[in-house]
């Protein structure tokens, strides 16, 4: 086991995630494989015991190693997490090799070990929904295929996702009656998504309750949330965040304007 690999957080931080409901956790990696050209998948193993309390499409903050030689928090969402093994999926956009998350993912090795605090966030699968649309890019793969596997049976879903090629498109198995429409944007991820932002233009939400889930790179998301609001969906169907945007290090944003 690489004990020399595993970097802690200082306490402040520990008693400031712990406020603010988050468990530290120390995890193993398994394994680190591609599982598309543009996405690497880490499996990890949670050390000790500890209920891993997760809703479907939420996510972990990782505590990776920063270019100045400290941690930066990232989001990962679990992907998928197998209560008899254990394991956790952690599905990584390889947007560039010099960003800590992608280099985390592609120099994982069997035994390392890395902490996290969650799980956490507002993305997840909710009830009392008649129908789901799910907007995002790649990013946000692995949380809109978490939710859609855990949809009940002949539950009625829509999944818009933008990916950089058409091999980064992924089976999806689900009891829900479920389209997926993979957007292929054919280049890196930009601001402002065009592919997205024009599906969104020309969604008719259906009638009855539904929930409308934005995510994605900020700007696009809210762009996309300002659409639907000012073609009067109530905003209590909508739920949004901003995965990232250029500039940022990690974190996340609300997006209620
Ligand atoms: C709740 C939540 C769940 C998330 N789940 C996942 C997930 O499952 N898988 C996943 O891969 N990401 C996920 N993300 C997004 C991920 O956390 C960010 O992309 C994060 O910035 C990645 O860290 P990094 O070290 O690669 O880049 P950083 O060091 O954080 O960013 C460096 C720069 O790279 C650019 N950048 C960052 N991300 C991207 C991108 N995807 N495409 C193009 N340019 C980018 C920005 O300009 C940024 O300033 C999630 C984010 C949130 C908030």
């Amino acid at each position: 086991m690489s004990e020399t690999l595993l970097k802690r957080p200082s306490p402040e931080m520990v008693d400031a995630m712990r406020r603010r409901g988050m468990a530290e956790r120390v995890l193993t990696v398994q394994s680190s494989t591609r599982v598309t050209p543009n996405m690497q998948r880490v499996v990890v193993t949670q050390e000790g015991e500890g209920a891993f309390d997760l809703k479907p499409g939420q996510d972990l903050v990782l505590m990776l190693p920063d270019q100045e030689g400290g941690l930066g928090r990232r989001h990962y969402t679990v992907r998928r997490y197998d209560a008899a093994t254990g394991c956790i999926d952690l599905d990584v956009v390889l947007h560039g090799d010099d960003n800590p998350g992608p280099r985390w993912a592609l120099n994982a090795r069997a035994g390392d070990q890395v902490v996290c605090f969650g799980p956490r966030g507002h993305i997840h699968l909710r009830s009392g929904a008649e129908w789901r649309v799910f907007f995002g890019d790649e990013t946000c793969l692995p949380a809109i295929l978490a939710m859609i596997e855990a949809l009940p049976e002949g539950a009625p879903a829509t999944a818009y996702i933008e990916i950089e090629a058409e091999a980064d498109a992924q089976a999806v198995e689900t009891q829900g009656d479920v389209r997926v429409e993979w957007l292929v944007r054919a280049g890196p991820a930009q601001p402002m998504s065009r592919l997205l932002n024009a599906e969104v233009a020309a969604f008719q939400p259906p009638a009855g309750q539904g929930h409308i889930y934005l995510i994605g790179e900020t700007s696009s998301v809210r762009w996309q949330r300002q659409s639907l609001i000012a073609r009067g969906v109530p905003a209590d169907q909508i739920i949004a965040e901003g995965f990232w945007r250029p500039g940022r290090l990690g974190g996340h944003d609300h997006v209620r304007d």
